[in-house]
């Protein structure tokens, strides 16, 4: 509003926005009815057959069965064949990174921090951005750039200025680790690498690492409290430990004090103790979990993301170090979630997509929790009104029902039968408006 700036008389301010606001106001936006054969709304228990939703101004205005009366000379869409559920949520993407496969992953990693420059990234990001829409996920909590810097503030803003397609984003920026605790490391100590994080030793580093970062745009803070994790000649898992105590309190209490969460990345030992000691808010991942550590993480209130399918992606052959050190893991990581589950933690949907490529079913993730003993509506509530919860955003996004953002999915067939199903997703509406339809339906 231009012309206002300055203005200092409120009367006349307020004249000035009377004006405008007669002069701008559009239209109402005309309204759209859409026709489920099968609703699931994200939070109730379970599924209803025929109903309507009436879609205004690019929010959810009503739900009810499809035989009531609906407003005169909307525009239908008629998904009488599918089911349709709330826009999905992926709790851990990284739309910076588009890894091809695990045993790829090292030298695909080195090659994306020394050989590709920032406009590269960038494009990366807007593609995976499109991508994560058109399989139906209409939010993500993006849990940093790896080497990217700031970048996904940047798609998170073109996504929102509607420059390029992409669903809603929380973003965590460049995520925070210690000497020694992170990628890229192995080279010569005399040749200077980027690192895939910022850097920060000792408390006062990294109470300023995560001012920068949140002054920057980080939604959330993403710490690093494990890296390296291996066998011993027993067979038992190790983990390294990344930050102290002292340095994640630090980064915590910074964080809380803006009203927002850290995120940590943590597969077991010291390292995932201090994080819960520390006071973050979610444990990614969450590889070996014992019961005392379930049983504190339910106590606290500490979300799970557990972020199953990405370590199914190639496994190297059996009896190499790799790949025993691979199936060991995938072994400890399934009876943690099962372990978390019982003792009621709660849980997130996340993928790690980037991780692994987003060409391939960011959806397969349900498949996992479900293997690891959710139920399908489990696993579905844990991809919307569960990880809405996680993300702050409960009753605007992750559920269908009044004032929510139209951000609705569809599928052929019973993702409570088969949650394979949601690797197929025809249909995409974010905010109202229709961004993919291949199910034929007008
Ligand atoms: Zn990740």
């Amino acid at each position: 509003m231009p012309k206002c700036r300055g203005w200092v008389l409120v009367t006349v301010s307020l004249v000035c926005r009377t004006a405008l606001a007669e002069a701008t106001t559009p239209p109402s936006e005309p309204v759209t009815v859409i026709r489920a054969g099968t609703l699931i709304d994200g939070t109730s228990a379970a599924s209803r057959k025929n109903q309507a939703i009436v879609i205004r101004d690019g929010r959810v205005e009503s739900v009810g069965p499809a035989d009531r009366a609906l407003p005169a000379g909307a525009q239908v869409i008629d998904l009488s064949g599918a089911t349709v559920l709330p826009g999905l949520i992926d709790a851990h993407t990284h739309v910076m990174v588009d890894l091809a496969t695990a045993s790829e992953a090292s030298e695909a990693y080195e090659d994306m921090l020394l050989k590709e420059g920032l406009a590269h990234r960038v494009v990366r990001g807007t593609l995976a951005a499109r991508r994560a829409l058109e399989q139906g996920f209409t939010t993500i909590r993006d849990l940093d750039t790896e080497g990217a810097g700031y970048a996904d503030v940047g798609i998170q803003r073109a996504v929102d200025e509607g420059l390029i397609p992409g669903p809603h984003m929380q973003v965590a920026t460049r995520a925070i680790s210690s000497t020694g605790g992170y990628e890229l490391e192995g080279f010569a100590p005399e040749v200077a690498v980027p690192k895939g994080v910022q850097i920060v030793d000792g408390p006062v580093e990294a109470r300023k690492a995560a001012r920068e970062q949140l002054e920057n745009g980080a939604n959330w803070v993403k710490v690093y409290m494990t890296h390296h994790s291996s066998l011993t000649p027993s067979g038992a898992m190790v983990h390294q430990p990344t930050l102290t105590l002292e340095e994640l309190k630090a980064i915590t209490d910074e964080v809380h004090g803006w009203g927002r969460k850290v995120a940590c990345h943590a597969y077991g030992g010291p390292g995932l103790q201090r994080a819960l000691e520390g006071g973050c808010d979610s444990i990614e991942h969450g590889i070996e979990l014992d019961d005392a550590t379930v049983a504190r993480m339910a106590k606290q209130g500490t979300w799970l993301c557990p972020t199953m399918a990405v370590y199914y992606v190639a496994w190297a052959p059996e009896g190499t170090p790799a790949g025993r050190y691979q199936r060991k893991r995938a072994e400890v990581h399934g009876a943690s979630l099962r372990r978390a589950l019982k003792a009621g933690v709660k849980v997130a949907f996340g993928s790690d997509v980037g991780g692994f490529s987003w060409r391939f079913p960011i959806a397969q993730e349900f498949s996992r929790m479900v293997e690891f003993g959710m139920t399908p509506m489990q696993a579905i509530q844990a991809a919307t009104s569960r990880a809405a919860e996680l993300l702050g955003m409960s009753g605007q996004v992750g559920v269908v029902a009044p004032g929510a953002h139209a951000d609705l999915v569809a599928v052929e067939g019973d993702p409570l039968r088969d949650v394979k199903v949601l690797e197929r997703v025809g249909f995409v509406m974010k905010d109202g408006k229709v961004f993919r339809n291949a199910l034929g339906a007008r």
